[in-house]
């Protein structure tokens, strides 16, 4: 009896998130304790956040927040053009952690807004990510347009003239799909995002995911409530057939959802650290688990370098 645990290879941290957190972690070295400021959580992941709380980190959520001569870094989702220039008018130290894949939509967004194109982002209106990336766009918000649905492309009304759109990174090139092709059938003339406009890990890991779903009766996923990716795996392990749930960590495993199981899948969202999943493992395995299979490949995902933090 017991049952069988599939771990996904490809989980866990980004490196868009890895970078944010080693940001930090040079500012606090460099700076010491008391002296750093997060806008917003850095990343979205309660452990990752206690922990560098414990160490002497502040998070706020608006700049009010922040006292003078604090060093300010701006978290792994970015921010808007008012807020990077309300914090660099203050006596901000400002470091950027905004993971690059994030930055290069941003630069699209100040582009297409410099030239008078309307443009379109296709993602949860009121996500970090997407509040900042709208506010990327230089000139007349008005020409900005957040949608998530094929039915929200209907309600649009673009007009002639050139435009763009964009994907928050956190959802996958299959999630947007339905979306991309409603959007291109009604405006033949939009230009879609280049490659590095969109988030590999974001695929990769979801792509994973539903292998686990087709294998297993449930599916666990390691992270935040707050964190989009990760309530997008559990999402995604859903649609592909398994029961699925969203854990913050092993303390949350609740062993009458492993009556009667045969395998049991793992993974975790891109800003969930590896011990999380970890202590899971172990966890699963007192509960009558009797065996941890990787399965999938690991891609050879990108390295961004941390940013100067002096
Ligand atoms: S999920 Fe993608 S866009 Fe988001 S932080 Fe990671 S690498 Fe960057």
């Amino acid at each position: 009896m017991g049952f069988k645990i599939l771990l996904a290879r490809e989980r866990g941290m980004c490196a868009g998130v890895e970078r944010a957190i080693r940001t930090v972690e040079e500012a606090l070295k460099a700076y010491g304790p008391g002296k750093i400021w997060v806008l917003h959580e850095i990343v979205h992941n309660r452990h990752v956040v206690e922990d560098l709380r414990s160490q002497g980190v502040s998070f706020a959520d608006s700049l009010d927040e922040v006292p003078d001569g604090a060093v300010l870094i701006f978290s792994a989702h970015g921010v808007s053009l008012e807020v990077e220039e309300q914090a660099r008018s203050r006596d901000f130290k400002v470091i950027d952690a905004t993971c690059p894949v994030v930055s290069a939509i941003h630069r699209k967004l100040n582009r297409a807004g410099a030239q008078g194109l309307a443009a379109v982002v296709i993602g949860h209106q009121g996500h970090q990510e997407v509040i900042g990336t709208v506010g990327q766009y230089q000139g007349d918000s008005g020409r900005v347009h957040v949608i998530l649905t094929p039915e929200d492309v209907e309600k649009l009304s673009l007009g002639a003239g050139d435009k763009i759109f964009v994907t928050q990174t956190t959802l996958s090139v299959d999630e947007t799909a339905e979306t991309v092709k409603a959007l291109r059938a009604r405006y033949p003339e939009i230009e879609g995002p280049r490659k590095d406009n969109t988030c590999r890990a974001t695929q990769l890991r979801q792509d994973a995911v539903k292998d686990l779903a087709s294998q297993c009766d449930l599916v666990i996923i390691a992270g935040s409530r707050n964190s989009s990716n990760s309530r997008r795996l559990m999402e995604v392990a859903q649609k592909g057939g398994a029961r699925s749930v969203l854990i913050d960590d092993e303390s949350e495993i609740d062993q009458n959802w492993l009556a009667d199981v045969e395998a049991v899948g793992v993974s975790a969202g891109a800003s969930a650290p590896e011990y999380v999943v970890q202590g899971i493992l172990k966890r699963l395995l007192e509960y009558g688990g009797h065996e941890v299979i990787e399965t999938g490949s690991k891609d050879s995902e990108r390295k961004f370098p941390v940013p100067e933090v002096k």
